[in-house]
């Protein structure tokens, strides 16, 4: 099966998936006005494949097969590298906005074969099935592992609706019923298989909950509830960014859903539960991080180029703002790289990124992420929300007034600064600012749980021990 095209990969999204907006049932998610834009935004990926400038990034030949480079697993420091490479070109293509229908599901493909290559029973062998139908086919995916959660200092088994954590509530001969709500699901309307993990470590009692499997999009009883946010109307030039890229999250209910043997991945081993959530996360902000660079840079870039056209580029405090910019971005992308480099064995052969190393990686940009914007923000000044519309572009009447009073130093021309605002402007303050700003702080993991992979880790891979006997043998203790 060779690669898909675009159009391959559209077509595959009209199947009769159950995809709601609005309080109405979407018939076509290609054609809606809203959602067909985040399936067009995902095309980037096929597009990449069949791009010479991209193909040998995009595409690899292994055991004389032909597929795209999110399905290598990664077996080095340096594949890990070009999976990132990867991520962050696409990521450019897309404006700053990650593509995320290969990205995220293949880091569950790779926690899965590394998890359940050490259990007994068939699950390893169902999880080598589906990741080479997934490569094979050159499948789009989504990954629902965040649950409802209800009150969240309870575990799943006390609270009190048990279906708050997606859980088994019917065993058959030939496969389980699930029950549950995943959230914030990204990019689930426009993806052919949906994986479900769980989003925690499971008491022992628990074996309802410890659940892992995948189910096409068109799944009987698979609600796809669309999230509005960003549905407004874009206009080309106004909103560069956004007029053409979009990500869509989704509530993913499973009424009840039926998913049959050889598609459930683990089922019922609390252990390995928490194991599979945990090694999910340690390649999931790997690429969290490596689709932050192009953002993080581009901030950058927009900064120096916007106090450059606002004629402040010698400014003391401008270069301040600039050390700071460059220190942040540079410490998140050298980590990235170190995480890599520091990767660490797991089974079936492969490796994952160091979890201390990328879990500081993605705690320094989230920490950083919203004084990076304040500071591009403080640059370019106010216009970036008082600033002229299309409309008003077109307008005969005004654009003399436009073109004589926008302009920066001597040399900008009001079009030219115009432009690097309206990019600025959706890029941190319509709704595409605060879209980022919730996803560096909540997505991929929350702040806390950084934290306490950092804690984690550290322990884990000697380091406090190191330390402490380092200490003990200069104090004589
Ligand atoms: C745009 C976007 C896209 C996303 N895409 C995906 C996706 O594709 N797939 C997916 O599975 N998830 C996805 N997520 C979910 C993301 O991983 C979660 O948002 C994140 O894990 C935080 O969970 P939450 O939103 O339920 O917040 P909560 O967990 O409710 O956090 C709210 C606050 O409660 C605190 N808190 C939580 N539990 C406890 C506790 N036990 N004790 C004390 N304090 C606690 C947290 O630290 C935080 O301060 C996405 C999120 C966003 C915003």
């Amino acid at each position: 099966m060779p690669l898909r095209t675009p159009d391959e990969y559209m077509e595959s999204l009209r199947d009769g998936r159950e995809v709601w907006f609005r309080g109405e049932r979407v018939d076509d998610v290609t054609t809606h006005p809203v959602i067909s834009k985040a399936a067009r935004h995902a095309q980037i990926d096929f597009h990449m494949a069949e791009d010479p400038d991209y193909r040998e990034l995009a595409v690899v030949e292994e055991d004389g097969k032909t597929f795209s480079r999110f399905f290598k697993i990664p077996r080095t420091a340096e594949d890990l590298m070009m999976r990132s490479r990867l991520i962050e070109a696409a990521t450019t293509l897309g404006d700053t906005l990650v593509v995320l229908i290969k990205e995220i599901g293949t880091d569950a493909l790779f926690a899965l074969h590394a998890v359940t290559a050490e259990l007994e029973g068939p699950y390893f062998q169902r999880v080598q099935a589906f990741y080479e139908h997934c490569r094979d086919n050159d499948l789009a995916l989504s990954v629902a592992q965040t649950d409802a959660k209800g009150d969240r200092t309870k575990r799943p088994s006390d609270q009190e609706d048990p279906d708050l954590y997606l859980r088994v509530v019917e065993r058959r001969p030939d496969g389980v019923v699930v029950r549950g709500m995943k959230l914030h699901t990204s990019c689930t309307t426009n993806v052919n298989e949906v994986i479900v993990l769980p989003t925690r470590a499971m008491g022992e009692t628990e074996g309802d909950w410890a659940i892992a499997f995948a189910v096409p999009a068109n799944t009987p009883g698979l609600k796809m509830l669309a999230s509005p946010y960003g549905d407004r109307e874009t206009r080309p030039d106004e909103n560069p960014i956004t007029h053409n890229h979009k990500m869509m999250e989704t509530l993913t209910i499973f009424d009840d859903v039926f998913v049959p043997n050889d598609r459930i991945f683990l089922d019922g081993d609390t252990q390995a539960a928490g194991r599979l959530a945990l090694t999910f996360v340690e390649y999931h902000r790997f690429t969290a991080v490596s689709y932050k660079m192009p953002l993080i840079d581009a901030i950058n870039g927009a900064a120096a180029v916007i106090s450059d056209y606002n004629g402040i580029l010698g400014a003391g405090h401008v270069r301040e703002k600039f050390v700071w910019l460059i220190t942040y971005t540079e410490t998140v992308r050298a980590l990235l790289e170190k995480a890599a480099e520091r990767c660490i064995p797991k089974p079936n052969g492969q490796v994952a990124p160091d979890p201390m190393t990328i879990n500081i990686a993605k705690s320094t940009f989230a920490h950083g992420y919203h004084m990076a914007v304040q500071h591009l923000q403080e640059l370019a000044g106010g216009i970036l929300v008082t600033g002229p519309g299309d409309e008003d572009w077109a307008s005969e009447e005004l654009r003399p007034f436009l073109s004589k009073y926008l302009v920066g130093r001597k040399g900008v021309d009001a079009d030219r600064r115009m432009r690097a605002m309206r990019f600025i402007g959706d890029l941190t303050a319509g709704e595409y600012g605060p879209y980022q700003e919730v996803l560096a702080i909540h997505a991929e993991g929350s702040f806390e749980a950084e934290k306490l992979q950092i804690f984690r880790a550290y322990n884990e891979n000697g380091r406090a021990r190191d330390v402490m006997k380092l200490f003990s043998g200069m104090a004589g203790i």
